[in-house]
């Protein structure tokens, strides 16, 4: 298949330009890890309605459904604009483009009863017609849109030719290469979605070194380790068909340009159809330049981080405390404070209390209490997500005993455990 090549970014030192915007590397990838499920599933919906009626509208050619259709892609494009890759993929053309068909496809109802499709002979006169029309032109047309601006180039020729020719088979074929283009962007929602989040759940959080290597390395097992790939990425045989692919078809150059900011530099310059491989050049320059994606254990968002620091928590509104962040909400003197009103902080913090005891008297070792720690860590913050999670049953969970007994962790009493310290001035 021709590619359409309808995107074009720029990258240069661990800098990602789309649409005339700079961006660091990862903030694109950032942003559309955290499109949840829930998010995916009105658009997924919404894109079976349009190949419904798009199977519907090849059949009977009826036109109202081809303005039906028209508007759910409408909508689909503002779905999408949620998310800055697609506000910026999906320009104000989308939205003229849609209004042309909007008017070809209404222009119809007028004459209802006429035959709807046209001869090849037909779309010749109206074009031919169009051009004449064009020609003549010295002054640009008054209409009820600016689609007639004297500024626009080709687009605007495109745009108009169409609303001459109106709703045939060609201008209808072309209307399918776009619906095409929206169930790439799913599809490839789909793919680079899953795989990324799965990459950083079970490999890259479980690194003990962050750096830019370290990275690569856990790449490079994690698309060629076959157990790993065939679990953990997106390919047609599991996943209905998705593929997250490993190699994207890109033209590549080399181009000295002009930044927004009027500085000069040596750009790769990346021409392809692909929104996989605009979001891989996007996360692989993140990782490159050192920069990592974690996901907050309280509020599960997903973080770009510029260092390697091994944080927990993200920088942003904390979901169980207004006012503070995440990072805040995760200290002790923040938890402490917040204790009060928050009962099942206050529950975990009791249990924080008892672990420390057990470890000073030693029934416990430091690492024992750690692992104990990081399980009721995790417990506090899913109950905290949950309000289905009462106080009582989440104190039940964080019980010592049962915590211990989870974490395989056994007591020890001091004299069959360690040997007594001796005291100051006991004898020898
Ligand atoms: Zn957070």
């Amino acid at each position: 298949m021709e590619m359409e090549n309808n995107i074009i970014f720029y990258t240069y030192g661990s800098t990602l330009e789309l649409s005339g915007q700079q961006f660091d590397a990862g903030r694109l990838t950032e942003e559309l890890l955290n499109l949840s499920p829930d998010d995916y599933r009105p658009m997924h919906e919404r894109m079976a309605h349009i190949t419904e009626l798009e199977q519907s509208y090849a059949k009977s050619k009826q036109l109202p459904v081809w303005w039906e259709l028209n508007e759910e892609m409408a909508a689909l494009c503002q779905e999408l604009r949620s998310w800055t890759v697609f506000r910026l993929l999906l320009d104000e053309d989308e939205d003229r483009y849609f209004s042309v068909v909007r008017q070809v496809t209404e222009q119809y109802d007028l004459f209802a009863g006429e035959e709807y499709s046209s001869s090849p002979e037909s779309t010749i006169l109206k074009l031919q017609s169009f051009v004449d029309d064009f020609f003549q032109q010295t002054e640009p047309r008054q209409g009820d849109f600016d689609l007639f601006d004297p500024d626009c180039g080709d687009e605007d020729m495109y745009y108009q030719m169409l609303l001459a020719v109106g709703a045939t088979d060609e201008t209808w074929n072309l209307y399918c290469g776009h619906i095409d283009r929206y169930r790439r962007y799913l599809h490839d929602i789909r793919a680079f979605v899953p795989t990324i989040r799965n990459f950083i759940k079970f490999i890259l959080s479980k690194l003990k070194t962050n750096s830019p290597e370290t990275y690569a390395a856990a790449l490079y097992d994690f698309y060629n380790d076959r157990r790993l790939a065939e679990k953990l990425i997106v390919n047609p045989i599991r996943c209905d068909g998705d593929c997250y692919r490993t190699h994207d078809r890109h033209m590549l150059s080399y181009v000295p340009r002009e930044l927004p900011d009027g500085s000069v530099a040596i750009c790769q310059e990346h021409v392809t159809d692909s929104l996989q491989a605009l979001m891989k050049a996007d996360y692989m320059l993140a990782l490159n330049s050192g920069y990592n994606i974690r996901r907050c254990i309280i509020c599960e968002k997903f973080f770009l981080l510029k260092s390697g620091v091994h944080a927990l928590y993200c920088e942003g509104a904390c979901p169980h405390a207004p006012g503070y962040t995440c990072r805040q909400f995760g200290t002790v003197e923040v938890q402490k404070e917040l204790a009060k009103n928050i009962p099942k902080v206050k529950a975990k913090l009791t249990a924080f209390s008892r672990i420390t005891k057990d470890m000073q008297r030693g029934s416990i070792t430091q690492e024992e209490a750690r692992r104990a720690k990081d399980y009721i860590r995790d417990l506090l913050y899913d109950a905290l997500r949950d309000p289905n999670v009462s106080v009582e049953s989440f104190t039940e969970q964080i019980d010592a005993e049962r915590v211990y007994h989870f974490c395989q962790i056994t007591r020890l009493s001091k004299q069959r455990g360690r040997p007594p310290k001796k005291k100051a001035g006991e004898a020898l």
